[in-house]
């Protein structure tokens, strides 16, 4: 499976970042190993003293696909999740000085952080799913896909004119405003919809 993610989706996180606002997506991508399911503790990693969260929308993808037109592209994801995009962002800030690939920062072990799925057509405005995190209890990144710069039909588009989409594939969307550092006792809840997805502790 691929984990493609899309960084600077939000223009209010772009610019807490002092980032521009991209002009075509920004894609990167986490090895499967990446992975961190079932609300499995996080182990903060050693290389780090700046690791950050990032809440995002994630999609699972429905079906094989190249090429896909955008009359088409809703037609390959059916199922949403939350997952944490686990970022090292002094390791990050180090590789963009150089610019260099930032997949150490991003891609290692455990830094995809995902909630289980939820069927899109079980929610009541797809084009408009709101998601909150909570750190230790208290609200620190609210956002609504409505906001995105690229949503999913683009982005759908844009992937599988590089690389063919695959059936279990996911696509980390993007986040928004509000990322910010966790240190080890810190509590990590998603919400989609109102409802609790995503819990991770850090240890
Ligand atoms: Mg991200």
């Amino acid at each position: 499976m691929k984990i493609f993610c899309i960084g600077r989706n939000y223009r209010d996180h772009a610019k807490e970042l002092n980032n521009p606002v991209p002009k075509k997506p920004l894609v990167f991508m986490k090895p499967p190993s990446a992975l961190l399911v079932n609300n499995k503790p996080f182990y903060y990693p050693e290389f780090t003293k700046d690791l950050h969260y990032e809440l995002e929308v994630v999609l699972k993808i429905s079906k094989n696909g190249r090429h896909v037109q955008k009359e088409f592209a809703s037609g390959y994801y059916d199922q949403v999740a939350l997952g944490i995009d686990f970022t090292a962002r002094d390791i990050q800030a180090e590789c963009k000085a150089k610019g260099h690939p930032w997949e150490i920062a991003k891609g290692f072990d455990n830094s995809a952080a995902l909630s289980p799925f939820v069927n899109i057509s079980d929610l009541e405005n797809k084009e408009a799913i709101k998601f909150q995190m909570k750190k230790n209890g208290a609200l620190v990144q609210d956002g609504d896909t409505s906001d995105l710069i690229f949503d999913f039909d683009y982005l759908i588009v844009y992937l599988s004119q590089f690389f063919k989409l695959q059936q279990g594939d996911v696509i980390y969307t993007g986040t928004p405003a509000g990322v910010g550092p966790v240190k080890i006792g810190d509590l990590l809840e998603g919400f989609l919809e109102g409802e609790k997805l995503l819990e991770t502790n850090i240890k």
